[in-house]
């Protein structure tokens, strides 16, 4: 999808550490092939690695965009504010742009480069093994999207009407290949997970489609 180069460094640091590793690897991306703008998922990691390599590179940062152009004096960030009842457009006025994207912002297109795999160097720094990762429990996988990251959203709130009616949700989300969200009154109710809760309390989604239940 128009990549011509991909840099790739493989190292047990990055599963057994927190993020500075990755830092390091981004900073070490960044310093070999100067680009005009570093992009970043928006997720929480994301976030912070891109506020630690924006300090380090003495850039300024621009989180959750939902677009990025070009622009006279360099790249324009778009970010929808406010629950969406807000536009802005900024560009940061130091170094180059280190921009946080959020999932579902741009349609995902065929574009024939060269795509040329390299190897990255990465020597990590003192701080990189300073927070270990001491155990890890996956949650029990629904085999639904990740909330945060899906295209569909199918929620439901108080006029589902009770744990046993979330069925009916779960199985218009699975038709769409949807996750399913919840609100806070359902969540409350204890219909559903709060790990599903939508919202200011909840977790944050970009879907391109959201259906609101009840
Ligand atoms: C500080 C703060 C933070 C909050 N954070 C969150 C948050 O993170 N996430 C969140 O979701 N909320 C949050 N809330 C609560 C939020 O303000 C709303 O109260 C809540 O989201 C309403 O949930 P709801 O839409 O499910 O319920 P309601 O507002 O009660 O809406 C239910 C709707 O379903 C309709 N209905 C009922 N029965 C049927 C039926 N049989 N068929 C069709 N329709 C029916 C009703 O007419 C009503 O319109 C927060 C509130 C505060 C103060």
């Amino acid at each position: 999808h128009g990549a011509v180069k991909v840099l790739t460094h493989e190292a047990s640091e990055y599963a057994d550490y927190l993020v500075v590793p990755k830092v390091d690897a981004l900073q070490a991306a960044y310093e070999a092939v100067s680009p005009a703008a570093v992009l970043v998922p928006s997720s929480a990691e994301g976030k912070e690695v891109a506020a630690r390599l924006a300090l380090r590179i003495g850039s300024g940062v621009i989180t959750d965009a939902v677009d990025v152009e070009a622009g006279a004096e360099g790249p324009v960030v778009t970010q929808s504010v406010f629950a969406a009842s807000f536009t802005t457009r900024s560009r940061v006025s130091r170094g180059v742009p280190v921009v946080t994207v959020k999932p579902n912002s741009a349609a995902v297109e065929a574009a024939p480069a060269a795509g040329a795999v390299e190897a990255l160097e990465v020597s990590f720094s003192e701080q990189a093994t300073g927070t270990k990762v001491t155990g890890r429990t996956p949650r029990e996988s629904t085999g639904r999207p990740e909330l945060t990251e899906a295209a569909i959203v199918v929620s439901g709130g108080r006029g589902v009407n009770g744990a046993e009616n979330f069925a009916v949700i779960e199985a218009l989300a699975d038709s769409l290949g949807a996750a399913v969200g919840a609100s806070r009154a359902a969540v409350d109710a204890g219909w559903y997970p709060h790990t599903h809760q939508v919202g200011q309390t909840g977790k944050s989604v970009s879907p391109q489609l959201y259906i609101a239940s009840g």
